[in-house]
């Protein structure tokens, strides 16, 4: 379909993963992020290098770039390094995101501070690096995934909803500040996704959290990629400043 160069970090599993498949299947190629640092830094990039031979093998082309973009000079270094490398950066998925269900009273500073530099401080730095290439160029697609929590809050996540609604803070503005440069931010709000993420419920919370999705089952993360690819396309190109929900019908 195209020349363009997609980055999709945190895409070495999961959610991540699935965009990045879709991506290089509608013919961007592809940069692989993932998380370089803690004890298992080479189990992840062997899941990255797992990826990118997926992509190959269904004919797309990427390279994998590790970098923890919680991290604001590590979150530049791997938007430099995918201009340096690829020579542009026209869509970038800030997707990396982690949680950690807690009630607030129990949320202590270290663990609400890792939850907003992962999911919200990321987006913030990805996002900054590649406007500033995107607007050279007059375009530009920043597709940030959010969730239906941000929209709507939730016990136990406190930090993570706070994180997901920010995100869309980020987004609208972005919409506001860049559109007149070519460059469209939207965001994608799953529901229950099957991901790692998901695996920690117990079958009754799946079963009873299944019964409120109007199509009778969790998403995928094909259902995810689905709408990124959408938002990326030339067929998006007057969406901006949007939030899409991927949730099966949960929220009617
Ligand atoms: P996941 O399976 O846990 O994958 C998270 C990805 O983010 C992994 O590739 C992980 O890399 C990466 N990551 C975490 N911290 C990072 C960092 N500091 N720097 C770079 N990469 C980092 O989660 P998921 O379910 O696919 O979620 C993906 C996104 O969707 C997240 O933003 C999540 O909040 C959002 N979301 C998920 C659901 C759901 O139901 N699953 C619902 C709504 C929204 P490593 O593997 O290398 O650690």
């Amino acid at each position: 379909m195209n020349n363009q160069v997609a980055l999709v970090t945190g895409s070495s599993r999961g959610i991540g993963k699935a965009i990045a498949l879709q991506l290089a299947v509608d013919g961007y190629k592809i940069v692989v992020n993932y998380y370089n640092q803690g004890t298992d830094q080479d189990k992840n990039k062997l899941q990255a290098e797992q990826v990118l031979a997926e992509i190959e093998s269904a004919g797309g082309s990427g390279i994998i770039i590790g970098a923890d973009v919680s991290n604001p000079e590590s979150a530049q270094n791997l938007v430099d390094k995918t201009v340096q490398e690829m020579g542009q950066i026209d869509v970038l998925v800030n997707n990396a995101g982690i949680n950690k269900d807690q009630l607030i009273l129990r949320i202590t500073n270290e663990d609400w501070d890792r939850i907003i530099n992962t999911n919200l401080n990321s987006a913030f730095y990805c996002s900054r690096a590649a406007i500033k290439y995107m607007v050279k160029k007059r375009f530009g697609r920043i597709i940030t995934i959010s969730s239906v929590v941000g929209l709507g809050g939730n016990a136990g996540q406190t930090h993570y909803a706070a994180t997901k609604a920010g995100l869309l803070g980020l987004t609208f503005s972005i919409a506001k500040e860049y559109g007149s440069r070519g460059i469209t931010a939207n965001a994608v709000a799953p529901g229950f996704i099957q991901s790692d993420m998901t695996d920690a419920l117990t079958s009754q919370q799946s079963s009873q959290i299944t019964s409120g999705i109007s199509v009778g089952r969790l998403g995928t993360p094909e259902d995810v990629a689905g709408a990124v690819a959408f938002l990326a396309s030339p067929r998006a190109s007057y969406i901006s400043g949007q939030v899409i929900r991927v949730d099966g019908g949960m929220s009617i």
